[in-house]
Order: structure tokens, then C-alpha cells, then sequence
């Protein structure tokens, strides 16, 4: 029989909000678990849980021209019809600029010559590692290239087949910023968002669309508010938040130096043993798990 997989996305309205240091706690004090860290954009859970490469595979996506020169005519047909000005004519022959293109493939229809061919592209890598919590799935985007939903659905995808694999129940997804489409990517399906916020106007506003993009795809949403004691009254309105739309406050983490010192020796905040930090994030892996109901 397979392995009931959790999944449990930790997501933020911005970066730097402590995202990816609790993503790599809850790890820690989870373990054994997967990792899938779908920030294929400017991934970083790599750089706390020191992963060994096991596994490197291309990831493609998204078509793009090739021309073959010698069956060009030159006619210019392509770069007249190509809406995103990505082809013009140089010396007799079309010429490609790739950050332009949005792969439509109108240019490859237009040329009677046949000397357009739409290819499939590599747009990065992805990657199975295994690090001292168990296994982890992660990406790299090429840069300036599009479709990171789709890299992210690849590595959500092996981190869930990775479970099944070893008998493992959580996989716990550090997602990027935002509510954009890799966001998306990142939380349907999931058991729970956990949301992670700072107390200011705008940490509060970003929890809200949070939550609201959590909600229109039938994922609960739990908060843990990070450096809560900086403005004790925006966590005070964070929590009224919570209370009122019946959102689960799964930890409030004070502002520690601990956390500062712990990321420049490249670990999670957990293992500063003694750390009111520490102890807070401890707390919120424990209602965590009641919340998500995962049994290690
Ligand atoms: S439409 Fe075809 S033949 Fe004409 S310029 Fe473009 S590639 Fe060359
Ligand atoms: S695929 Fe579309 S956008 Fe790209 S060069 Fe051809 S016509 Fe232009």
C-alpha cells in the first residue's frame, strides 16, 4: 500500500521573510523527510542543508526557432510576421534574438522554404540530492528564461515520487515569493500553506493575498510571524487576522542574533541550541505537525 504523502508548502508574500531558514527547521526536527525547494528562481535551501548530488537532469520546456541558412531564401517573410519583433533581417538572412522570442511558432508557418524548425529548449536543471534530513528535489532556472511553474510542477513531482519511493509520509516545499504562477505551482494539491510573515502594513497585506490565493484553491493556510517583537502591534493585528478568518498561528519567532549568527555558519536557526528563537520555531513545528496531521 502506498505511503499517505503530506505535503506542506511554506510560502511568503516576499523574500526575506525567514522562509527558507524554517523551511530547513521544520526538516531538521521532521526528519526523515523530502525537500522539495520549488524557489526555482533564486533557490537557497541548498545552501543550509548541504545536499550531496545524487541525480542531474535536464529540464525543457517552451519551443524556440532554428533556422537552417541553407534552405533560407532570404525572402524576410518570417521577420515581417514575427509580432515580438524577435527576427530581422541581417545581410540577406534572418536574424534571432532569443529574449525576445515567445516561441509562438508563427514564423515556422509562414516560411514556404521549410527552413524553420521549432525545437524544444533546455531551461535549466533539476536535481535529486540527499541531505541530513533525507532526500530533496531542486532546480535551476537558466537565466531570464520563463516556464518555472512547469519547473517547479517537475520538482514538486519527483519530491512526491521520492516519498512514495522510500516510505517517507511529509515532503515539506519551501515555495518562492509572491502569488504568481510558480507560486501556484507550488501550493495546489498541497495539505497546507503555511504562510511566513514579518509584523508590518505590507507583511500583513501579503498574508492576506496569501491566504486568499490558498483559499480559492481549498488549501488552509497557518502563519508563524517572524520577529514578532519588532512591532508587537502590527502581530497584534496579524493575529486579530488569524483569529477572525479561523487561520491557525502556528508560532510568533523573535527577533534573535541567533538567527543571524546560525545563517552565517550556513545552518537552520534550530540547531542554536538555547535560542528563544530556537524554542519558538520548535513550538511552531509541534502545532505544525497537529495542523497538518503529520506523524513522523
Ligand atoms: S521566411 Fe523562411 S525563407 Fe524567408 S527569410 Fe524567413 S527563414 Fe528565410
Ligand atoms: S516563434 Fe514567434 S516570437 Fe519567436 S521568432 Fe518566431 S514568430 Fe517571433
Amino acid at each position: 500500500m502506498k505511503t499517505r504523502v503530506t505535503q506542506i508548502a511554506i510560502v511568503s508574500g516576499k523574500g526575506g521573510t525567514g522562509k527558507t531558514t524554517l523551511t530547513a527547521s521544520f526538516a531538521l526536527l521532521g526528519r526523515p523527510c523530502v525537500l522539495a525547494d520549488c524557489d526555482v528562481d533564486a533557490a537557497d535551501l541548498h545552501l543550509l542543508m548541504a545536499p550531496t548530488r545524487l541525480r542531474t537532469e535536464e529540464f525543457r520546456s517552451g519551443r524556440k526557432p532554428v533556422i537552417d541558412r541553407e534552405r533560407c531564401t532570404g525572402c524576410g517573410r518570417c521577420a515581417e510576421r514575427c509580432r515580438f519583433s524577435a527576427l530581422e533581417m541581417r545581410n540577406g538572412l534572418p536574424a534571432y534574438d532569443a529574449f525576445a522570442c515567445e516561441g509562438c511558432g508563427l514564423c515556422a508557418r509562414v516560411c514556404e522554404a521549410g527552413a524553420i524548425e521549432m525545437r524544444e529548449q533546455r531551461c535549466g536543471e533539476w536535481y535529486v540530492s540527499e541531505t541530513a534530513c533525507g532526500p530533496m528535489a531542486h532546480a535551476r532556472l537558466g537565466i531570464a528564461e520563463e516556464n518555472s511553474g512547469k519547473l517547479v510542477t517537475t520538482v514538486r513531482r519527483e519530491a512526491v515520487r521520492l516519498a512514495e519511493e522510500r516510505g517517507l509520509r511529509a515532503v515539506l516545499i519551501d515555495g518562492p515569493p509572491g502569488i504568481g504562477c510558480p507560486v501556484i505551482s507550488s501550493i495546489v494539491g498541497a495539505d497546507l500553506v503555511v504562510a511566513v510573515t514579518e509584523p508590518t502594513l505590507s507583511g500583513l497585506h501579503d498574508l492576506e493575498r496569501v491566504a486568499g490565493l490558498a483559499a480559492r484553491f481549498g488549501i488552509r493556510t497557518a502563519v508563524c510571524v517572524n520577529k514578532f517583537d519588532i512591532n508587537e502591534e502590527m502581530s497584534g493585528r496579524i493575529g486579530a487576522y488569524c483569529r477572525e478568518g479561523a487561520i491557525a498561528l502556528l508560532g510568533r519567532i523573535p527577533y534573535d542574533r541567533a538567527v543571524v549568527e546560525s545563517l552565517a555558519r550556513g545552518e537552520p536557526v534550530i540547531r542554536a541550541a538555547g535560542s528563544a528563537a530556537a524554542a519558538a520555531v520548535r513550538g511552531a513545528w509541534e502545532r505544525l505537525r497537529a495542523e497538518a496531521g503529520w506523524a513522523p
